[in-house]
């Protein structure tokens, strides 16, 4: 699934609910996954962690919906050419 598919279907899924709860509230339950994955990463446990790491990304994709800012095009203008400082890949800053 590309990026911009996934964001798509996380709106399709949420972002009535997620537009309604708002910004902030949002950012908070994303802040509480990215919590979650912390947890995960400490413990190791493959299956949980995948799940982890889906769960940041879905809310990571609802706030970026909510901002009116699509991911795909964000990441791939900032990243797209290589390190957005020093246009190297791999990146060659100090
Ligand atoms: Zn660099």
């Amino acid at each position: 699934m590309r990026i911009q598919d996934f964001q798509r279907r996380i709106e399709e899924l949420y972002l009535a609910r997620d537009s309604a709860r708002g910004l902030a509230g949002t950012h908070m339950w994303f802040c509480e996954e990215v919590g979650e994955l912390t947890r995960a990463l400490r413990r190791g446990k493959r299956e949980e962690l995948e799940g982890e790491f889906a769960d940041v990304l879905a809310w990571l994709a609802t706030l970026a919906s909510i901002s009116g800012v699509d991911l795909a095009d964000a990441a791939r203008r900032k990243y797209g050419r290589g390190c957005p400082r020093c246009a190297a890949a791999p990146c060659a800053c100090a």
